[in-house]
């Protein structure tokens, strides 16, 4: 062992330095931490004891518990068992909580009873941000990724997941009776043990179909026809072709720092109908009146592109891609070139499309083009199967053009959106590990997130300024 760095004799005296304090570097981040939670109005944010009761036992103080989090979450120690376990062997929490050591049940009791004023907290942090002049580009990136819920697959169930159970039941319990009757031929030792197995077999499926049955009927109650027995709120969702019960989250990324401005969990496996509430929440958690959003063309809807147009917000959203037309090799929609002055559209063989008449699809107002030179046309069978090319137009479509036009001009958009999103993303659920969400039901799930992505922006911002010039900004 000579030729190696030697540690010291476990029964060596030491000079242990005399306080806590000693122990903690100045550039420790446990000190912004204690700063940030300092400088709060945790009253004013809605936490619960922020006045002691006047009898009983005392309290912990909700900034001590709050702190525990922070903490916890910085380091992704996000269990409360493993918190209290942390409280009581890591110098840094001692430091932080001036060696209180809250159990388990204290730790996690705050997580739930105070989700509204952690999630605030969170809002809190973004608002330094903003005072910072971290949010100057004004262009975020919005897009939404699956995060596993604690609801095995097998406790999730659809009215087709149920009715596949129920047949496999009463296969299996068919393929036990066909066995009986084979057992039942047998030497009378041997069919008598093999007999009991095979009832025992049958009497467990059929409890388990009466189970099924039992949940059938809340099935049919359900407003989404979808049940998840250990969390309630989490929904199966398709992700990267497979499925995953769990929650969608939302988040708007800055495209300068990667930071994330605002985030919103859901159980909606679709993000169609998220784009103008998340444009317009991150609006006003960056304090700009102008704000540019880009997002996947999973976001593409047109009354969403037009909320946010009436906002004032720019959006980027490139077009999904469902013409059936172009998928069978014949013009697509870009091929018709609209003129908003004679309000008709100039197909590939030079004709023009008139306006028809207009009606109301799927709430939208549409308005019907086409042409009476259709039968006579050399392109017809590249355009049409049809007597005529028919060609809809939504009454806002002039927004969707322009967007159009945006995108054309500026096609780093798409880049910049993948390198913004991915980046918060990918590292959250590094952080969050294999299981993702360890508490239940949308309410604490949010509360959760919230949780992580005060880590994440604490940690970026961090990385950005530092230890002196963050405390500094956060005493002002
Ligand atoms: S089929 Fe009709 S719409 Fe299509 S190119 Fe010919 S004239 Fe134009």
């Amino acid at each position: 062992m000579k030729r190696f760095i030697q540690g010291e004799h476990r029964g060596q005296s030491a000079l242990l330095p005399e306080s806590l304090d000693d122990y903690v570097a100045d550039t420790n981040p446990v000190r912004v931490v204690d700063v940030f939670v300092d400088e709060l109005d945790l009253g004013q944010l809605g936490f619960e004891g922020v006045v002691p009761a006047e009898t009983g036992r005392p309290a912990y103080h909700p900034a001590v518990l709050l702190k525990i989090y922070i903490y916890g979450y910085l380091n992704r120690i996000q269990s409360s068992r493993r918190l209290e376990r942390e409280t009581q062997r890591n110098v840094e929490l001692m430091w932080l909580t001036g060696r209180l050591m809250p159990d388990f049940k204290t730790i996690a009791n705050f997580r739930k009873d105070n989700g509204k004023a952690i999630r605030g907290v969170c809002r809190q942090f973004v608002v330094l941000c903003q005072q910072l002049g971290l949010f100057a580009e004004a262009l975020v990136a919005i897009d939404g990724s699956k995060f596993k819920a604690v609801n095995n697959r097998d406790r999730n169930f659809t009215s087709a997941k149920l009715q596949r159970r129920m047949e496999e039941i009463e296969s299996s319990i068919s393929r036990y009776l066909i066995a009986l009757d084979t057992a039942d031929r047998q030497e009378p030792a041997v069919a008598q043990a093999k007999a009991e197995r095979l009832h025992s077999k049958i009497a467990a499926l059929k409890v388990k179909m009466q189970e099924l049955q039992a949940i059938e009927t809340q099935l049919q109650t359900a407003p989404d026809k979808q049940i998840s027995l250990t969390d309630p709120d989490a929904r199966s969702m398709m992700t990267r072709g497979t499925g995953m019960v769990g929650y969608n989250v939302q988040a708007a990324v800055d495209t300068k720092h990667h930071l994330i401005v605002t985030h919103e969990v859901t159980n909606d496996g679709v993000d169609r109908d998220q784009l103008s509430s998340m444009a317009m929440q991150a609006r006003e958690a960056m304090g700009v009146e102008v704000l540019s959003v880009v997002a996947d063309r999973g976001y593409f809807k047109s009354e969403e592109i037009l909320a946010c147009h009436e906002a004032g917000i720019t959006a980027f959203v490139p077009k999904t891609l469902t013409s059936g037309a172009t998928a069978a090799g014949r013009f697509g929609k870009g091929d018709f070139i609209y003129d908003a002055a004679r309000n008709e559209y100039r197909c590939p063989a030079g004709q023009s499309l008139i306006w028809r008449f207009s009606h109301v699809e799927k709430g939208l107002k549409l308005h019907r083009y086409w042409s009476s030179n259709c039968q006579r046309c050399a392109l017809k069978d590249q355009c049409t199967p049809s007597a005529q090319r028919r060609v809809s137009r939504w009454e806002h479509e002039s927004v969707l053009d322009a967007m159009q036009t945006r995108l054309d001009q500026a096609p780093e958009m798409m880049r910049i959106r993948r390198q913004t999103v991915e980046h918060p993303f990918g590292t959250l659920k590094a952080w969050m590990g294999a299981t993702h969400f360890l508490t239940k039901t949308l309410d604490r799930v949010s509360t959760e997130m919230s949780l992580h992505v005060l880590a994440y922006n604490f940690k970026r911002v961090l990385n950005l300024l530092g230890n002196g010039a963050l405390m500094n900004a956060m005493r002002v």
